[in-house]
């Protein structure tokens, strides 16, 4: 049985060769690389050693095979990991700019990505797990998805099972009240929260991250972890605050990052580790996560993440 549960979209990413190179004109790609945030953070968490379940949806292709390949490979449990016959698997197209920014063109929603049913949220699975990690992104996705995840936390909750949230909003999508409204229910049960400062403002109407982080705090958030990029990030918890600075690394791909340092945070947890050393090895595996060229690729082993976080 997993001790960390996480569910929502896998796809495939597909991404554009060259930055700079929008979506606007024919022009090289490379892909598929396994993604999908809350298929990303089931997979770091794996490979650093934790037992984690994925439940999702991927179609009867071979974009599918690439997802499932690879979490079972690396040790995830995927019995409730399903394939859909009738949709093909999500794909996200990504193109980069000189900016740091990204544009996105989805498949997702009406995709086997998209595919949930509540069915599959089952009691005995969350007997003796430690977390349960939910991503706005999957919330975003459609009712069908809201529905599942609502009734996972409800579960979770009445087991004991500590709930983990990545607002990873695009309220490009949905507006931003809407995201608020359907993100609520979950932070209300949230043990931790991982936002970038951007996110935690939206979720909180707050104008600063440091505010609405506080803010998070006051309302019953017992640990909310603020990413920042290369300038790494600020643990807050009830009575104090404090940054841990970023490990130096040379940024190939930041498409991933939030979710491995998720993962790294709660295996933390996991092991024992005290706050501070819970967030330096969070910062250590998020810096690796950028340094190879795909979503999941750059996700470190456990003893890779150690060595890389004692040396630098
Ligand atoms: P995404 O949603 O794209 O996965 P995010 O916005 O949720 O990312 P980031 O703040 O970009 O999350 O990255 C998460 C963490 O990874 C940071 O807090 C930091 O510890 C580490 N990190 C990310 N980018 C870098 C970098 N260029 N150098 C060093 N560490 C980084
Ligand atoms: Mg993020």
């Amino acid at each position: 049985m997993p001790e960390i549960i996480s569910l929502g979209e896998a796809l495939v990413e597909i991404m554009r060769h060259e930055v700079g190179v929008g979506f606007d004109r024919p022009d090289f790609f490379v892909g598929p690389f396994p993604s999908g945030a809350p298929a990303i953070f089931a997979d770091c968490a794996a490979r650093l050693g934790a037992r984690v379940g994925f439940i999702g949806t991927v179609g009867n292709d071979d974009f599918g095979k690439v997802i499932l390949d690879r979490l079972e490979k690396d040790g995830v449990d995927l019995r409730y990991c399903y394939i859909d016959s009738h949709l093909t698997t999500g794909v996200a197209f990504v193109a980069y700019f000189e900016d740091g920014s990204r544009k996105f063109i989805y498949h997702i929603g009406n995709a086997a990505s998209g595919v949930i049913e509540e069915e599959r949220i089952k009691e005995d699975y969350f007997e003796g797990a430690s977390f349960l990690h939910i991503n706005g992104s999957a919330l975003s996705m459609n009712e069908a998805w809201r529905k599942a995840i609502y009734r996972a936390v409800s579960v979770a909750r009445e087991r004991g099972v500590k709930i983990s949230l990545d607002p990873n909003l695009r309220p490009e999508i949905l507006g931003v009240d809407k995201v608020r409204d359907i993100c609520r229910p979950v932070v209300e049960a949230a043990s931790f929260v991982f936002p970038s400062g951007e996110e935690a403002m939206m979720l909180t109407g707050k104008v600063t991250p440091d505010e609405a982080c506080r803010f998070l705090v006051e309302s019953g958030v017992e640990y909310v972890v603020l990413k920042r990029g290369d300038k790494g990030s600020t643990v807050y918890v009830k009575g104090r605050s404090f940054e841990v600075p970023a490990f130096k690394v040379d940024e190939v791909d930041p498409t991933g990052a939030g979710d491995c340092f998720d993962a790294a945070f709660l295996v933390g947890m996991l092991r024992g580790f005290d706050l501070e050393k819970c967030a330096r090895f969070a910062n250590a595996v998020g810096a690796l996560a950028v340094t190879r060229k795909g979503p999941m690729e750059g996700a470190p082993f456990f003893e890779d993440a150690m060595s890389f976080m004692e040396r630098s």
